[in-house]
């Protein structure tokens, strides 16, 4: 199984792409701006996007997708999400008003977009690729991912504030090699990571601790402006974890 990392910042500007990851050729976790690199080719490729949580950061490029390779493919493409993120994507963002249905586009039977409901602990199996649903805790109904290959399994926080029914699942994990963990914030803005139910790095710190298991940690979603400032301070409150930032363009094979 092989995971690139199309976005990993929480803003956009010159290198900067939001959260979106490509396993294999054909699946996506999440959609943020980074699917914009791709090829037209690749991009008509994609079959199933696995959606942590509404918000624009991570979702924005299925318009786009659905647009531009719909009339190129004879099948389909799935998006996975909970039933509460599918139904915020369908009133507010697939409502004719932002954007049109896809999932009636040309028609219901055969429409270019379908939603496949994925629920908490539940395993999606897709060609031997294990996706399950981990719990985040976050301003609007949201997931992590446990992506397993059978060899070895990574976890992905998504978006997700202090969340101790996560580590209780993580710590379950038997063949965790790779943890990216979220830190949306620079520890003085500390109150606005609670308010927007993220994290900054003294909050790591404390999530980090309640990790009982061996795992490479990456960094990701640092704040524009911030990035250096942030690192600083993962790698000072952190560093008995060896936190490393994510970077777009890395590959994880596992
Ligand atoms: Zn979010
Ligand atoms: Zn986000």
């Amino acid at each position: 199984m092989r995971l690139k990392i199309l976005g990993c910042s929480g803003g956009i500007g010159g290198n900067l792409r939001t959260t979106s990851m490509l396993l294999d050729h054909d699946m996506l976790i999440d959609a943020g701006t980074g699917v914009g690199d791709l090829l037209v080719a690749e991009l008509s490729l994609i079959d199933h996007i696995f959606v942590t949580h509404s918000h624009m950061d991570h979702v924005s490029s299925i318009p786009f997708l659905a647009d531009t390779v719909g009339w190129m493919r004879n099948k389909p493409i799935t998006v996975h999400a909970t039933a509460e993120t599918i139904a915020i994507l369908k009133e507010h963002l697939f409502n004719w008003l932002l954007w049109p249905d896809f999932a009636q586009i040309p028609d219901a039977k055969n429409p270019v977009l379908r939603y496949e409901t994925i629920t908490l602990g539940k395993t999606v199996e897709l060609n031997g690729r294990r996706i399950t649903p981990l719990p985040a805790n976050h301003v609007v109904p949201a997931v992590g991912f446990r992506i397993d290959s059978g060899r070895a399994s990574l976890v992905f926080t998504g978006d997700t504030t202090t969340n101790d029914p996560l580590w209780r699942e993580v710590n379950r994990v038997d063949n965790l090699r790779y943890l990216i963990i979220e830190t949306a914030f620079c520890n003085s803005e500390k109150d606005l990571a609670i308010t927007s139910k993220h994290l900054c790095p003294s909050m790591l710190a404390e999530e980090l601790s309640k990790l009982k298991r061996p795992a490479e940690i990456y960094i990701t979603h640092l704040k524009p402006g911030e990035i250096e400032l942030t690192m600083r301070e993962v790698e000072e409150c952190a560093a008995k974890w060896k936190p490393r930032m994510l970077q777009h363009s890395q590959v994880f094979e596992f």
